[in-house]
């Protein structure tokens, strides 16, 4: 911890080096793209995308998750998303799934989670997911299925949200799909066929 902070404390002094370019920061923000994606330490959209400071919303939680509707009403996440979309009039939303996600390997195994009450609860928004799994041929990684299907679930839970919805009918917002892995940097899209391909 101590070289994190180390870092932070004299992170102005970069700052101070760049010249203008932190400085007009504070003039507003119109960033390129909502990206959904995990809090895993291990997914940072901002280092995937090359994206600097102002060019990114995130929204990041445990599993990459969009509460449904009837669980979102004060929450976080459709603050988030309603800020992003209508005052700051992103028009890009990406929902990121990655490979070894520690939230869908618990919502996979079923695991007794009586001693987080907030996971439990968190992942028990997403069971609906668990009940496609069966809906494929049965190759492949089950966790890389289960994160892709959880990804497909999210951008349907998202087109429920007024906001989304709205912006959807207007053909004006366009949805993206990423599968990260984690161990190889290789993003995988999803496509208009409902699968995943690699770049
Ligand atoms: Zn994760």
């Amino acid at each position: 911890m101590q070289a994190l902070l180390d870092h932070a404390r004299s992170f102005h002094r970069q700052v101070a080096d760049a010249g203008d370019t932190y400085r007009r920061l504070a003039d507003g923000q119109s960033p390129q793209a909502l990206v959904i994606s995990c809090s895993d330490s291990r997914v940072v959209p901002a280092h995937i995308t090359g994206a600097r400071p102002g060019q990114i919303f995130e929204l990041r939680n445990a599993g990459n998750i969009v509460p449904p509707r009837w669980a979102a009403d004060a929450s976080g996440e459709m603050a988030t998303i309603e800020y992003a979309l209508d005052v700051l009039g992103i028009r890009d939303v990406v929902v990121c799934g990655h490979s070894h996600c520690g939230a869908m390997s618990a919502l996979a195994s079923g695991r007794d989670l009586s001693l987080l009450p907030g996971v439990e609860a968190w992942l028990s928004l997403v069971r609906p997911v668990l009940a496609h799994r069966a809906d494929g041929d049965g190759d492949g990684d089950p966790l890389e299925r289960l994160v892709q299907l959880n990804v497909v679930h999210q951008l349907a839970t998202l087109g429920s949200y007024p906001v989304v919805r709205r912006l959807l009918d207007g053909d004006d917002l366009r949805l993206h799909g990423w599968y990260y892995r984690v161990d190889t940097g290789v993003l995988h899209e999803l496509g208009e066929d409902g699968a995943f391909a690699p770049h």
